[in-house]
């Protein structure tokens, strides 16, 4: 079997795979191979693919001969791919119409970000891998932004206090927000509302502020739901009153397959300090602030709302190593112990991430999504 690496388009710095994972392909009699410079931006140059037994082959040839490709994007994927099996993170809820465009083209499609999130999928899990990054720079950005200290300072020139981080939802991002600031030295705040997290939230040395009355969200497989009016009025009432004392806000909030909820009104962002900074991390689903501009900083009444959903993409070399070894855990589904392609439907990873198979689009929420 032939397995492809396409490079990725011009704005995406991260590879589906580094040269180091490689080796446990061609020890299954698979061949690897990789469009040139498709690792160019992870630091990984294509004599470090052919060391380790990767050929280069022109996006053509792999585009032709290739039995399972891997891109992360589906931007740029020309039409030849007819019939072809890829992998990639397609946001395909989004996307219903270029699913169905897949669907007729007789390829299958498996969407990484529609993995269910069971205990065992854990070691393919994307979202979470690159959530962590993306966590992690947002506060780094955000400390880059702002035009004050993190950490208190008790100097003979004065005294200068912590910053205030506010966060605004605590998923995988906003854990490692959480984490990341309080080695910075920021006090954090923090709103979610699945009360599960508060325990992680205490122990990573955050405050969890409570609003009451949050839906249950029991049934949604670890993820929130949409809220009440009730509830949502309640919590922006909270929010106000943290978010006029906070440096920073970085806003993780997301709910799978809709828009993400606006938290922030224009207000709030009026009611902070001059020189505070937002980093909107669901800036590509809407924004959890009124004014959030999706791959853009601006700056409204002196405050910078920087809405960036792809931070994890500004950190290639780690982002590209453990998507990697992610989609390494999930090829080993795919592929037997002889190095052939199989599709076993049975498991409910396969089914789970499959989104187009046969000509059909074959997972459900999709589906209803496609008139
Ligand atoms: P996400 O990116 O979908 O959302 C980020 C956070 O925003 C979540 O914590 C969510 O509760 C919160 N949120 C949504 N609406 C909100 C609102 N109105 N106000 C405040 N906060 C709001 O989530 P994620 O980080 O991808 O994952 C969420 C959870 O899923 C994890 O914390 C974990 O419990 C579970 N999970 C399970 C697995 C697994 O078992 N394999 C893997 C990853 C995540």
């Amino acid at each position: 079997m032939i397995l492809g690496i396409l490079k990725e388009p011009s704005f995406e710095k991260r590879v589906s795979l580094l040269p180091e994972s490689l080796a446990a392909l061609i020890k299954k009699n698979v061949q690897v191979w990789i469009e040139p410079n498709a690792g160019l931006y992870a630091f990984s140059p294509d004599d470090e693919y052919s060391k380790l037994g990767g050929q280069i082959k022109s996006r053509d040839e792999i585009i032709q001969n290739a039995n399972l490709i891997l891109s992360m994007h589906g931007d740029d994927l020309p039409g030849s791919l007819k019939s072809k099996t890829i992998i990639g993170v397609y946001q395909p809820l989004f996307q219903p119409q270029l699913m169905r465009e897949w669907a007729g083209k007789m390829m299958t499609v498996f969407s990484l970000d529609m993995l269910p999130r069971t205990t065992r999928a854990q070691s393919m899990d994307v979202l979470s891998s690159q959530a962590n990054i993306a966590g992690y720079k947002a506060v780094l950005a955000a400390a880059n932004m702002l035009p004050r200290y993190f950490p208190m300072f008790i100097t003979a020139a004065g005294s200068i206090p912590p910053a205030k981080v506010l966060i605004l939802g605590a998923g995988v991002a906003g854990l490692q927000a959480i984490a990341t600031a309080r080695r910075l030295g920021a006090v954090v705040e923090v709103f979610d509302t699945r009360p599960q997290v508060k325990e992680e939230v205490l122990s990573l040395g955050g405050k969890f502020i409570e609003v009451e009355g949050a839906a249950d969200a029991s049934s949604a497989g670890g993820y929130a739901v949409e809220q009440s009016e009730g509830f949502q009025q309640r919590q922006k009432e909270k929010i106000a009153e943290s978010i006029a004392k906070a440096d920073i806000v970085i806003t993780t909030a997301q709910i799978p397959g809709k828009r993400a909820p606006v938290l922030v009104s224009k207000d709030m962002v009026e009611s902070m300090k001059l020189g505070s900074v937002i980093i909107d991390l669901a800036a590509s689903t809407g924004g959890n602030t009124e004014l959030t501009e999706n791959n853009k900083t601006i700056t409204h009444e002196g405050v910078a709302i920087y809405g960036d959903s792809s931070l994890a993409a500004s950190m290639p070399v780690d982002a590209s190593k453990l998507y990697g070894k992610n989609v390494l855990n999930f090829l080993q589904l795919l592929i037997d112990k002889d190095g052939n392609l199989i599709l076993p439907f049975e498991d409910e990873l396969v089914k789970g991430s499959c989104i187009t198979h046969n000509g059909e689009i074959v997972n459900e929420r999709v589906r209803q999504l496609v008139p």
